[in-house]
């Protein structure tokens, strides 16, 4: 619709109510972008010798790793997969203690179940919605092995101050920058700060194929464990150096291995990877001026010398300024063809976890109350301005009918 449609709109009956919506089609809240040079590259792999297990892997690893200044990169067949992975070669086990933010996917916390450790919930801070490094400090015990930074929506976590306490405490770092590839903290990419950084392939993120993880580390030691990992826990090496037929499983692994196939689809992607995130952030700051002066509502928070990377746009209520709850705007929205989400229930708050630890609702109380108040909107490369617009037009709409 053109301006004057739009602000037309914003006077109108919602469509809960039966009002016309804003867009006639839905728009996610987020969409991989597969081009030409997408498929041609996929194709490529499929004509040749190797499906799986051939030289296209190395070549995304290391275009990956060079892309986020890391020195070793090993994908994996997804950003769960990057997890377990990760716990497994940082030493985690039976009992060991982890601290993580609740505010996250639940496969954060859950590779951590994977090796028998214990997610230990810690609070954010509501100002970033990132892991609280005061909160951080207070929870860690003689158990405790390693801290779980999650870089929520894509702004990086206060990583200065949560080194310093790992570094004091003798304590692993596992960043899961699923939501993060191409943030920076302090001028340092995501991938290069921690010991060992995880990346997710899903469509929804930044860069896809199909399915696909990978994690980067400095430590070449780790990056050796972490291919055996995903590859059985076969050491490829005694092969390659006896020439022999033999392949020696020397630990423990699984099948995690990414293919070739979505290793081509993944190092076509990359090239794009920094106009997306240029499309991404300029979508973001539509979203911030339009937002900033509603006082129904509360921006995503940015930080000064950070680079977000705005893999989503977490957009925040102010419930004592609204008559509609959270879950009546989101309908609301969604009846307007805008598809919003909600990232996400607290992990603490899943049956699985308040059954297996007891945990419940005031464990981690900010985490919470911003849990209760997010709304996600759309926010992805190939979004038109059109469909900025119909996003601002469909949120200004459903906050003006339900306000105070
Ligand atoms: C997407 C995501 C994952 C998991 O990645 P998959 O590739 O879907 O397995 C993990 N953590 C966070 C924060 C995510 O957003």
């Amino acid at each position: 619709m053109n301006e004057a449609e739009r602000q037309d709109a914003v006077t109108e009956v919602p469509a809960l109510l039966g009002g016309t919506p804003v867009r006639a089609r839905m728009l996610p809240y987020g969409r991989q972008h597969v081009d030409e040079s997408d498929i041609q590259a996929v194709t490529e792999v499929l004509r040749g010798d190797w499906l799986t297990n051939g030289p296209t892997v190395a070549r995304f690893e290391e275009a990956f790793a060079a892309r986020v200044g890391a020195r070793f990169a090993v994908a994996l067949s997804s950003g769960t997969a990057a997890l377990h992975a990760a716990a497994i070669v940082a030493g985690l086990g039976p009992d060991d203690e982890v601290i993580l933010s609740p505010l996250t996917f639940l496969a954060s916390a859950n590779c951590l179940l994977y090796c028998g450790a214990i997610p230990v919930f810690a609070d954010i801070d509501p100002a970033t919605l990132n892991l609280d490094p005061e909160r951080v400090e207070a929870a860690v015990t003689s158990r405790t092995k390693a801290i779980l930074p999650v870089h929520f929506a894509g702004l990086p976590c206060d990583m200065d101050r949560i080194r310093a306490i790992a570094q004091t405490r003798g304590l692993r770092i596992i960043e899961d920058a699923a939501h993060a590839l191409g943030a920076e903290w302090n001028g340092r990419r995501i991938g290069s700060l921690g010991d060992l950084t995880t990346f997710s392939f899903h469509p929804v993120k930044h860069i896809t194929t199909g399915e696909g993880g990978m994690v980067t580390t400095d430590d070449p030691h780790l990056a050796e464990k972490l291919r055996r990992f995903r590859n059985h826990g076969i050491d490829k090496q005694v092969r390659d150096r006896q020439a022999t037929w033999r392949q020696d499983m020397v630990t423990f692994g699984f099948n995690y291995r990414l293919t070739d196939i979505q290793s081509a689809l993944g190092i076509s992607q990359l090239r794009r990877l920094d106009a997306g995130l240029a499309r991404r952030e300029a979508i973001a700051r539509q979203y911030q001026a339009a937002f900033a002066p509603m006082a129904e509502l509360l921006p995503a928070p940015t930080l000064a010398g950070s680079r977000h990377a705005w893999h989503i746009y977490p957009l925040r209520i102010e419930p004592d300024r609204l008559r509609e709850d959270r879950e009546t705007v989101f309908r609301a929205l969604r009846a307007e063809n805008v598809g919003v989400s909600v990232h996400y229930l607290p992990v603490h708050l899943h049956p699985f976890y308040r059954e297996r630890f007891g945990t419940d609702r005031g464990l981690c109380p900010a985490a919470e109350e911003a849990a209760d108040r997010l709304l996600t909107l759309p926010l992805f490369p190939q979004m038109t301005d059109g469909d900025v617009a119909d996003v601002v037009a469909a949120v200004r709409k459903v906050i003006r009918w339900g306000r105070r």
